[in-house]
């Protein structure tokens, strides 16, 4: 609106630019999310807002005149960075930068600044502006979030390691406990002579914990790999009651020295699931020797298998001593053992429920709990049912 303005002209041109200029005032010395001043040609502060003062601290009167090296640390002064900045930004038009500033109360925050150089019509340089924002927070939680990415990383290379070593250590047991196996079976056969009925018992003990330890270390050494996601599976159509009828044979005499009783109820026509029928039975040994382990003799075990749509279930039902409510999830956890002391007389690694439930999921199934303390715990298995 410059020039020869017609007489139909709302505003004569003078007036508007005025308005102009003052609306761009006030906004600029309004906006109190940054800090928007201007320097003279040699950095001396000459216009304050009230973003600079919020952000820096200062009062208007405090502050113009001064120079502004001021907002800068000891250090960035000392190397004479503020007169290089307006260097550059009187030679390029502009410069950016962020880096830590300093509040008038000596608090410092992560600036991200923008000077520009003002030239008047003839190009003479008149002096700066300088917009400032205040980046502290978004610079903190970017840095949290590479601490956290860190975290993480370092979590799983813990993770790995320790599958590694426990891969390493249950092989490296493996070797001599197999020896011990050996040997025992050699001096049970008497190969080294005739054994007394007190010589057969001790053999029978050390059989036991050989076979104990052994079965532990397999935990141990199936977690680790299954950590490292190197199982492999073979999923075929499995039927389950043969899978049953396997493990049956395995658990029956340490059903009998336990002094519970095992009902194997049969099913109401063909189970068969999709699964690795491998994987299955070393489930279902998992939950049988548990409810064996924590059913007091005279108790009762009942195992049955149906289909039910597009699952297969299989239950294995005690009266043992149950869980308490708040321990149904952790018990999945590795390592967990309801009220475990040094002292407590099952053994065991509190791996085996992990275990058996990482093996279902990795087959698209799953195992759940239901449990009262005192009167007994169902522990269920679910496996996809075979398409025909
Ligand atoms: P482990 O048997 O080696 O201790 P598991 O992972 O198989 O490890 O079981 C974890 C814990 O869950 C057991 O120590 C026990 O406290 C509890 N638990 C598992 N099965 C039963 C069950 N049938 N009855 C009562 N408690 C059980």
């Amino acid at each position: 609106m410059t020039g020869d303005t017609g007489r139909d002209d709302p505003l004569p041109a003078g007036t508007a630019t005025t308005e102009t200029e003052a609306i761009h005032r006030l906004l600029v010395a309004s906006v109190r999310d940054y800090a928007i001043f201007a320097l003279d040609a040699t950095g001396h502060v000459m216009t304050w807002n009230a973003g600079a003062e919020r952000l820096k601290g200062y009062l208007p009167e405090e502050i113009i005149g001064k120079h502004f090296s001021i907002f800068y640390p000891e250090e960035t002064r000392a190397t004479d960075f503020p007169t290089y900045e307006l260097e550059v930004a009187s030679r390029e038009g502009v410069f950016e930068d962020e880096g830590w500033r300093i509040r008038k109360d000596g608090k410092t925050f992560w600036a991200n600044v923008v000077i520009t150089a003002l030239r008047d019509e003839t190009g003479t340089l008149v002096g700066f502006a300088k917009v400032t924002r205040d980046l502290t927070e978004r610079r903190k939680a970017q840095q949290q979030a590479i601490e956290d990415a860190l975290r993480v990383a370092e979590a799983e290379s813990a993770n790995r390691a320790k599958s590694q070593f426990l891969a390493a250590m249950s092989h490296e047991l493996r070797t001599p406990l197999n020896a011990i196996g050996g040997y025992i079976d050699l001096l049970s056969l008497g190969v080294h002579g005739p054994l007394s009925d007190a010589q057969s018992q001790a053999i029978e003990r050390v059989r036991n914990a050989q076979q104990h330890l052994v079965t532990l270390i397999s935990d141990l050494l199936n977690f680790s790999r299954m950590e490292a996601g190197r199982l492999t599976y073979e999923i075929a159509d499995v039927d389950i009651a043969e899978v049953m009828e396997s493990v049956r044979i395995m658990i029956e005499a340490q059903a009998t020295a336990r002094q519970v009783e095992v009902h194997w109820e049969p099913a109401e026509g063909p189970v068969v699931g999709a699964a690795d029928q491998a994987r299955i039975g070393q489930i279902l040994l998992n939950l049988l020797g548990n409810a064996i382990k924590f059913t007091e003799p005279g108790g009762t075990i009942r195992i049955r298998c149906a289909r039910d749509g597009k699952v297969v279930r299989l239950e294995v039902e005690d009266t043992g001593i149950g869980i308490p409510a708040d321990q149904l999830d952790a018990i999945f956890e590795p390592f967990t053992q309801v009220g475990r002391t040094l002292t407590s007389p099952q053994q065991g690694t509190g791996l085996g429920l992990a275990i058996s439930r990482d093996l279902a999921r990795a087959m698209d199934g799953d195992i759940t709990v239901d449990s009262e303390p005192g009167r007994g715990s169902t522990f269920t298995l679910t496996l996809p049912a075979a398409r025909s």
